[in-house]
């Protein structure tokens, strides 16, 4: 694992995912890999929260909005109508290995990130988090399992949980039926500077210096 780190850290999200699987992925397990999202989702959502104390809070909904990206890349590879982009899919008689993408880690840290901005932020969804993996572990889970939790959990909440749209999320194709919010100040930090670079004529570019870049860190930069 040492060898993942690189010098500015910028990797240490890689083992924020490996340390979380040890509670979603060995304490608790998906019963099925039609319910894998429940390891990734859960296991993205944990890194995410790791790295949002490493390096503050803007810097999660930067990485958190990159996710978002990377699921519209997904769903566009796949199809939009295309079954495989289910959040849960029916595997029946489909080769796990070509089922493979980022869906189930993108659309189910989007889900999770959905619901703690609708059931009252970050605290109060780690709240949750921590009490689903006592309550399932050393056990296998399934999505359905999960939701029942999830409303016995929030029963103070459960009038806003029916209003989420579950079979949009789970059992429909293509992007999910809302986009939760983003805090845009790192993103809106790398527009600008991409708007410059455009708009600049050849004779302005001595204007640039290492200094616009270095304000940003490595995961702004690419
Ligand atoms: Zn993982």
């Amino acid at each position: 694992m040492p060898t993942v780190l690189a010098g500015d850290r910028s990797l240490a999200s890689v083992i924020a995912h490996e340390i979380s699987h040890s509670w979603t992925g060995n304490l608790v397990t998906n019963r099925t890999w039609e319910n894998f999202w429940l390891n990734e989702g859960h296991t993205v959502y944990l890194e995410r929260r790791i790295d949002g104390l490493l390096y503050g809070d803007q810097f999660r909904q930067f990485k958190a909005l990159g996710g978002w990206k990377e699921l519209q890349n997904a769903v566009n590879t796949f199809g939009a109508t295309n079954p495989l982009t289910n959040l849960v899919p029916n595997l029946h008689e489909v080769d796990v290995d070509a089922a493979f993408s980022s869906v189930p880690y993108e659309k189910g840290f989007a889900l999770l990130f959905y619901l703690e901005q609708l059931l009252g932020g970050p605290d109060v969804f780690l709240g949750f988090l921590k009490t689903y993996i006592q309550a399932f572990a050393y056990k296998s889970v399934t999505t359905e399992e999960w939701k029942t939790f999830l409303y016995s959990y929030f029963k103070d909440k459960v009038e806003i949980l029916d209003n989420v749209d579950w079979n949009g999320w789970m059992h429909t194709p293509g992007m999910p039926p809302v986009q939760p919010k983003y805090d845009m100040t790192l993103a809106n930090a790398c527009i600008l500077l991409g708007n410059r670079w455009t708009e600049a004529k050849a004779s302005d570019l001595s204007s640039f210096t290492a200094a616009d870049l270095k304000e940003l860190s490595s995961h702004q930069q690419t």
